[in-house]
């Protein structure tokens, strides 16, 4: 994967001046301490998801500070993602799919790590540093061990208590990490006991304000961006083109998109307050239960508010067989629906052929929100929360996982305790959109708790560190 450099300073700008100092000595000493060695980030997928959106950024980054990191993405087949899928369910906890993890699975896991292996390592040299994200590409650590590098392992998965699930995915999955060298974790629960705890470090996610994701927008073209994505409806016929910013800078018009909404004709109104959750189709995001919550509740919230479940096209992501159904089983649910109640859900599909579009779509989505949801049932960080907060949109969010780093509840978004809990969930979005200063206030503490706590700054500083303590 191919990424421009991006200087660092940039994010100075949003930051006081102490901590643009500290950003600035953090390039300067990453660019001696790593000179001559590659920096190498292997995933499962170039995009659609967390991973693929943290590297996208910190990577550009990190190149710009003059470290020289690159990007590598896995290649698999059908049964190696429904495999590596199954840990991910089981490192959250839950039975996923319920297959086996025997020795079919890994032996062929086992194949498919050690085709990509010899597809990459003749490129790294001894001395590189390779950070491995995720179940995926825990199978490669001993091969490039064998061949000089110094291996970490990220796991962005966790839950905060093991249970028979995750202790299947780990006995699975220790074998692999023998030869790790460091494991970095989103949050101290995440960690198995049996890693060796003097190698862990903890590092939660960051986002970039100034992707196509997150990157400030007019109101005008927040607006001009759903009208062209077909995610909303005004009365007035054409409406003029907007143009955005890709991240290699160049200037583009969001393309017309006619097919987004599952039922195209019946795109929410303009002025409709949205209730938004923006996911992949991933069951333990429980879209479906998103649906349940608000349309048993509908008789009780105001008449003007629409809900809207959004992911990604569900052929667009490669490592996520189970998309396809979720979203069907979502559709199914639409369809059950009264008419009355079936024109205030709105399902979305996401265009994923144009990745930079697609980013400028979800962040127009947020910003457009009235609240934001993520009523995950587990969670390894939730950066579509902290997109939201950092729009100055209120969240409304399972207490699970790494949300409850991000969500101080009452004071930075509002926190669903029992994530299974539809009422409470109900519950909390009356309260939001009876108060509107409640919404604003909320709103607001949530984009300083982002300022403080999870720009790329902190990650970048945290890497370095990790890093160079690693080869030096
Ligand atoms: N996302 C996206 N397009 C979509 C759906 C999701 O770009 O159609 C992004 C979302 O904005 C966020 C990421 O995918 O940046 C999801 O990260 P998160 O940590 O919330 O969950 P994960 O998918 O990693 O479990």
């Amino acid at each position: 994967m191919w990424i421009d450099p991006l200087p660092p300073e940039r994010l100075a700008a949003l930051l006081v001046p102490e901590r643009a100092e500290q950003l600035r000595r953090t390039a300067e000493h990453a660019r001696e301490a790593l000179a001559g060695r590659v920096v190498w980030n292997v995933n499962a997928t170039a995009q659609g998801g967390g991973v693929a959106e943290m590297l996208q950024s910190l990577l550009a980054y990190i190149r710009g500070a003059g470290v020289d990191a690159r990007w590598l993405v896995l290649r698999g087949d059908p049964p190696f993602f429904t495999l590596t899928k199954r840990l991910h369910h089981l490192l959250h906890g839950s039975p996923g799919d319920g297959g086996p993890l025997g020795d079919a699975e890994r032996a062929h896991y086992e194949e498919v790590l050690q085709d990509n292996l010899e597809a990459i390592v003749h490129e790294v040299s001894p001395g590189d540093a390779v950070l491995l994200h995720d179940p995926q590409t825990a199978g490669l650590a001993a091969g490039l061990r064998a061949a000089g590098a110094h291996v970490v392992w990220r796991s962005h998965v966790g839950r905060d208590e093991d249970n028979e699930h995750t202790d299947r995915a780990w006995e699975f999955l220790r074998p692999y990490l023998a030869d790790v060298e460091r494991f970095i974790f989103s949050r101290a629960q995440y960690v198995p006991e049996w890693l060796p705890q003097d190698r862990v470090t903890v590092i939660p996610p960051s986002i970039d304000p100034f992707t196509a994701k997150n990157q400030e927008l007019t109101g005008e073209q927040v607006r001009g961006i759903l009208l062209s994505a077909g995610l909303v409806r005004d009365g007035a016929g054409e409406h003029p083109p907007v143009e955005f910013t890709r991240r290699d800078g160049r200037p583009d018009v969001v393309g017309r998109h006619t097919g987004v909404l599952v039922d195209a004709a019946a795109a929410p109104p303009l002025d409709a307050r949205l209730v938004v959750q923006v996911s992949r189709w991933d069951r333990l995001k429980d879209m479906a239960g998103v649906l349940e919550a608000f349309t048993r509740h509908v008789d009780d919230l105001p008449g003007d508010v629409h809900l809207v479940l959004a992911g990604p096209e569900v052929s667009g992501v490669s490592d996520d067989p189970e998309g396809a159904e979720v979203l069907a089983d979502c559709i199914a649910r639409w369809r059950r629906l009264e008419p009355a109640c079936r024109e205030r859900v709105h399902l979305a599909e996401l265009p994923m052929d144009d990745i930079d579009e697609n980013a400028i779509i979800v962040n127009a989505l947020q910003r457009h929100a009235y609240v934001v949801v993520q009523k995950s049932l587990v969670e390894g960080f939730g950066l579509t929360v902290t997109e939201a907060m950092w729009k100055g949109r209120p969240v409304v969010a399972s207490a699970v996982g790494g949300i409850q780093d991000q969500i101080e509840d009452g004071r930075t978004g509002l926190l669903v305790h029992d994530p299974t809990d539809l009422d409470e969930l109900a519950r909390a979005l009356e309260r939001l959109l009876a108060d509107r200063d409640l919404a604003d206030r909320i709103g607001a503490a949530g984009r300083r708790r982002v300022l403080d706590a999870f720009l790329g700054d902190r990650h970048l500083r945290q890497y370095v560190t990790l890093i160079e303590e690693l080869v030096r």
